[in-house]
């Protein structure tokens, strides 16, 4: 009897998200798991009380004409909107305006695109994939604290990080682990801070070349959002990976000197989020990786360039 093949994605970041679509437009039969509760991976938002902030991906480009008709279909949907913000560059040498760029978010969050992927796939959350193990030509995954899940898949794709990679491809594919292993992933500290009332700091956003800070939003001010007036810092890798095991309060006393000294107030009340890998540094050039004779697959930002697009299209 003939069967479509099954294929299982570990990951359900964009770069799974849209490889499971593909595929299962092509007529293959896909689960995809996630360990988190949700999809979206790092293009992520957290949500408090009245208040939401995007702490991962904070925009995205679309200069592929494949990507850009993907995007326009999120566009239709609802789940994504071009951002127009007022954008300054901080200097050691003082401020200046940024050329106008274009920009899209999720509406009416980062995550929406993830969602709206998501809605047509068989997706499995809060399955942490421990090991993969050989079983004839096919593939059996292994989930943490639940052991071998019951089917066997004719092929298997990861969509993680290279670091989270690296472990799951050791004992069964020594080469692409090696790979992986040598891609360095840099964290990130995200602090989201929430506020009464809207700051009139004279930008939306800002690219800041010294100090702790790399990146200031104005999660409030991009499409479609709603809620209290929430901004976002996020510190740059270099800091970053040096305090990358200090506590929150340290890591917030540290950043929250650093907007102030670009105009920001105390905030009412702030949350932080580690990213243990954030961004690829340097950028791989390989797309993805499909290996035929053994079924396996490797896609994600890690190996085209580390941003949205690349992961799409990885
Ligand atoms: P991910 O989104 O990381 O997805 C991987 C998924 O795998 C996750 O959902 C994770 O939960 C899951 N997973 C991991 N291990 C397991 C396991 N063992 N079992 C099951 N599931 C597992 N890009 C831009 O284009 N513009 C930006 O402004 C931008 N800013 C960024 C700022 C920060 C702080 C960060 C962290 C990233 C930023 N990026 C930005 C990068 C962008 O978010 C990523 O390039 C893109 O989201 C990566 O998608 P992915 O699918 O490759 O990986």
């Amino acid at each position: 009897m003939h069967h479509a093949p099954h294929i299982a994605i570990v990951g359900a970041g964009i770069a799974g998200l849209a490889c499971a679509t593909a595929l299962q437009q092509s007529g293959f039969n896909v689960a995809i798991f996630d360990k988190s509760r949700g999809p979206a991976g790092r293009m992520s938002t957290r949500r408090g009380d009245g208040w939401q902030c995007d702490h991962g991906a904070q925009y995205f480009t679309a200069r592929d004409a494949g990507f850009r008709a993907e995007v326009a279909r999120w566009e239709r949907a609802g789940a994504a909107a071009p951002w127009y913000p007022v954008v300054q560059r901080f200097d050691t040498a003082g401020a200046r305006l940024c050329a106008p760029a274009e920009r899209f978010v999720g509406t009416p969050r980062m995550s929406a695109p993830a969602a709206l992927l998501a809605s047509t796939l068989a997706l499995r959350t809060e399955v942490t994939i421990s090991a993969l193990q050989r079983e004839g030509a096919g593939w059996r995954l292994h989930a943490h604290g639940a052991g071998p899940l019951a089917h066997c898949y004719d092929a298997v794709v990861l969509a993680l990080p290279a670091p989270q990679a690296a472990p799951l491809l050791r004992e069964v594919a020594p080469v692409q682990a090696a790979l992986a292993q040598s891609t360095t992933m840099p964290g990130c500290w995200a602090l989201m801070l929430q506020y009464p009332a809207p700051l009139a700091l004279g930008f939306d956003a800002a690219f800041v070349n010294h100090g702790p800070l790399r990146w200031v939003a104005r999660d409030s001010a991009k499409p479609g959002r709603g809620g209290a007036e929430s901004w976002l810092l996020h510190a740059s890798a270099a800091w970053s990976e040096t305090h990358i095991e200090d506590d929150a309060d340290s890591v917030a006393a540290h950043l929250l000197a650093a907007f102030a000294a670009l105009g920001g107030p105390a905030p009412q009340g702030w949350s932080a989020h580690r990213w243990r890998h954030a961004s690829t540094a340097p950028a791989r050039e390989e797309v993805c990786i499909w290996e035929a004779a053994d079924g396996l697959g490797l896609c994600g930002d890690w190996l085209n360039g580390g941003t949205v697009e690349a992961a799409w299209l990885s």
